[in-house]
């Protein structure tokens, strides 16, 4: 019978098993991708988008396109469950998706708070779609108004977020917005002090309000209220209060780690069902918990596609080796930056240009497929 090959998700960590898609289905392998968009944007670029420095089809693949281009099903819905017993991917629509292998890439989600009342206005940074209806709102209003806008998080996608909204409104504003995040008890707190002090600088020369030493308890259309009581009135509320894994292991009952990612071995293959793999984000990598960070899931690609193959194929499987350190650049907007690798630490124009050049590089890399 024809072996079937089902995965759940194009991000990251599928684009090389995407680009090799026709050689899968040449030997005569059955390749099925689910995804609720028919493209994936690269959340590096996202906040780049935001401030107008990408345009939207500058940071996505045509996934739908490139997987039917190489004789592959592509199936625009939502994994909900996977039954690992019967070897089935449940859909939101209800279809469900027969597998021999599965490969799960199905990324990450940024936890919502209660929030009262109609949420138009509020914007969690993932997925990506969101910043993109964010933009189009927030340069709508800041021709007309002058705008208040919050952010909850204090790390290093609120920063960026901060900083790429400030030049949005730059480049289409008549007035500037009030732009405060909230950062909880200390902004940047996980990076050394020269990294947060150079990062609060960019932001505070050019207005924006880092408030640390208090969380905030709730957020509702028109006001973001802190524990101590006060509230600050907010036209618009981006969320950026870090990720989680994709809900959907802990909901099929299969083994996560503590933060719910997919628990994986060094084969980036789930400890308790060997059918079943997974990349990105939404795993938990047992041998040495990872970073949520692109870099990991670009890493892990060719193990994943070699790993994949040999499932079915009956061959032996390939350890993945995290590596060292790796480049950090955020993107502040204005076409600034912060840069870091291990002792090397810079700001200004250059850290954006490199992180310009290499992000660029990476969506033509994976852009030629299509
Ligand atoms: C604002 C922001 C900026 C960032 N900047 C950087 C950076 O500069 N450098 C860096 O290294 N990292 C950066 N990161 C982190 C990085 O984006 C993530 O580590 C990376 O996106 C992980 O890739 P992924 O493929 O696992 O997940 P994702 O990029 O989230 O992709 C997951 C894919 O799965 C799909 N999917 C989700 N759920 C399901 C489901 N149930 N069924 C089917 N499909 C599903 C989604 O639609 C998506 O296409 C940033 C994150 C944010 C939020």
């Amino acid at each position: 019978m024809q072996k079937r090959l089902v995965l759940i998700g194009g991000g990251h960590a599928h684009m090389v098993t995407l680009a090799n898609l026709a050689a899968i289905t040449a030997k005569g392998i059955a390749v099925t991708v689910i995804g609720p968009s028919d493209h994936h944007y690269y959340s590096g670029m996202g906040p780049g988008m935001l401030s107008g420095t990408y345009r939207p089809e500058e940071i996505r693949f045509a996934t739908r396109h490139v997987v039917e281009k190489q004789g592959g099903t592509f199936i625009r819905d939502k994994a909900v469950r996977i039954d690992p017993q019967g070897k089935i991917v449940v859909l939101d629509g209800g279809t469900r998706v027969p597998y021999d292998v599965l490969s799960c890439n199905a990324g990450s989600q940024v936890p919502r708070p209660a929030i009262e009342g109609s949420p138009e206005d509020i914007f969690t940074v993932k997925p990506i779609e969101r910043l993109m209806a964010a933009k189009s709102r927030l340069a709508d209003h800041f021709a007309r108004h002058r705008t208040q806008v919050v952010i909850v998080g204090g790390g290093p996608s609120a920063a960026e977020v901060a900083g790429n909204v400030w030049q949005l409104a730059r480049d289409t504003g008549r007035t500037m917005p009030r732009i405060t995040i909230c950062a909880g008890k200390t902004f940047m707190g996980r990076f050394s002090q020269t990294i947060r002090h150079r990062i609060l600088g960019s932001l505070r020369r050019r207005g924006i309000v880092v408030r640390e030493g208090d969380y905030v308890r709730q957020v509702s259309p028109g006001n973001v209220v802190l524990e101590h009581g006060e509230a600050l009135p907010a036209d618009f509320v981006f969320l950026a209060l870090g990720v989680r894994p994709s809900p959907l292991f802990a909901d099929s009952g299969i083994a996560t780690g503590p933060d719910g990612g997919l628990r994986v071995n060094v084969f980036l293959q789930s400890t308790q069902y060997p059918d079943i793999f997974g990349g990105g984000d939404c795993i938990y990598f047992q041998k040495q918990p990872l970073d949520k960070v692109g870099v990991y899931a670009v890493r892990e690609n060719p193990i994943l596609y070699h790993n994949l193959l040999a499932r079915l194929e009956g061959r032996d499987l390939m350890p993945f080796d995290p590596g060292g350190d790796y480049l950090l650049i955020f993107n502040l907007g204005g076409r600034t930056g912060v840069l870091k690798k291990r002792w090397l630490e810079f700001g200004g124009r250059p850290a954006f240009i490199i992180k310009d050049r290499i992000d660029r590089r990476f969506m033509r890399k994976f852009q030629a497929i299509e």
